[in-house]
């Protein structure tokens, strides 16, 4: 009972500090509202553990930001992510998860009861911690991105490239992410220009062969992108060669699409200091299991996955997660 009891206000009558932050007490708290933080939540609500969740900033993460989701297996005529991520969240909602706003901003997981602030304002005590905070893909900076979000701009060639088909399309980055997406596109769209900012590759050997030896791909090497060009959706893009040299020049191409390559930054930085991650903060979990290095800890989704990042490789994972959460609050009681 003392789990989920609320505490309010922590009041002493020798120190009555107002700037002392809220603590609540809680079971299973989940960090993230994507597809692993909903299907964390609804699993972790029909177990009776009264989830809490904190949705982010972004509440719906990633797919909030893409049109129609057409292979997420049940939905046959697709769905557009919004609405995708709503369903998620009602269903979550209809098992008892208590879902608020709020962002999660400093941690201490040295012992348990693991210690959550959000909003730098409010603890979270939980027994058990599920992450499922995603990633985040990288993009160039330009104010164009912004302008055709949905537009013609995605960083994603899986959830997107199918709207390209028989299209032109360009995509950034000489790194294994654009070259997969270059590959993928490839054989969806007429052409794919791949814009690479050096004269050299940063992917693996075996898919800089692949690029190269496809024949609609067209690399160019040493190109940066300077804007994109289209009345209300994309059509093309001003890209500058040899930027920074004698030689430098402006060039134009026509494109339906283009697609962000440059990497993915994995939304792990708050947990750092107790979560064992990768060399680029990818969430190191178990193998077949959502547990990390800390025993209560775990992670699903995004965070914990360089390989797949599927809406429906997130949800599979979360379901994990919260099975594991329960058995490990199970071995405790
Ligand atoms: P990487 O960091 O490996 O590559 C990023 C690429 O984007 C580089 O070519 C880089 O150029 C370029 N880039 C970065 N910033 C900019 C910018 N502002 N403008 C233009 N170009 C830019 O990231 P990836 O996501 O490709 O890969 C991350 C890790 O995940 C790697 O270890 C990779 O091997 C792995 N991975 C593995 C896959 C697989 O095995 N199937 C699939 C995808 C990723 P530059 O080289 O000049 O820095």
């Amino acid at each position: 009972m003392a789990l989920f009891e609320k505490m309010g206000n922590i009041e002493s009558p020798q120190n009555d500090n107002k700037d002392m932050a809220e603590t609540e007490k809680v079971k299973v708290l989940i960090v993230g509202s994507g597809p692993a933080g909903y299907t964390a939540a609804i699993y972790a609500a029909r177990a009776n553990l009264s989830p809490v969740m904190y949705e982010g900033l972004q509440p719906g993460g990633q797919l909030t930001t893409t049109t129609d989701v057409e292979n997420f297996p049940g939905y046959p005529s697709g769905i557009t992510g919004p609405e995708m991520m709503e369903d998620l969240k009602k269903q979550a909602g209809r098992f008892g998860t208590d879902i608020r706003f709020g962002m999660a901003t400093a941690t201490d997981l040295s012992q348990r009861p693991f210690k959550v602030t959000v909003d730098g304002n409010k603890v979270i005590e939980a027994e058990a911690l599920i992450i499922a905070t995603g990633a985040t893909a990288k993009y160039l900076g330009l104010p164009d991105e912004t302008k055709y979000a949905g537009s013609g701009v995605s960083a994603c060639a899986t959830c997107d490239g199918f709207f390209y088909r028989g299209k032109d399309v360009a995509v950034v980055g000489g790194g294994d992410t654009a070259l997969e997406e270059a590959m993928y596109l490839a054989g969806l769209c007429r052409k794919v220009y791949l814009i690479v900012r050096r004269d050299v590759f940063r992917a693996s050997k075996v898919m800089q062969e692949r690029a190269m030896n496809t024949e609609n791909i067209e690399i160019l090497w040493k190109h940066q992108t300077k804007g994109l060009l289209g009345d209300g959706v994309v059509e093309g893009a001003t890209l500058v060669k040899n930027m920074g040299t004698p030689e430098e020049e402006e060039v134009k191409i026509a494109i339906d699409g283009f697609f962000l390559g440059i990497g993915h930054k994995p939304n792990s930085d708050i947990f750092a200091d107790y979560i064992d991650t990768n060399e680029v903060g990818y969430i190191k979990t178990v193998p077949g299991s959502a547990k990390t290095n800390v025993e209560g800890v775990f992670a699903c989704g995004d965070v914990q996955d360089d390989q797949y990042r599927q809406a429906v490789t997130a949800a599979g994972s979360g379901c994990m997660a919260a099975i594991d959460a329960e058995r490990f609050l199970a071995e405790q009681a």
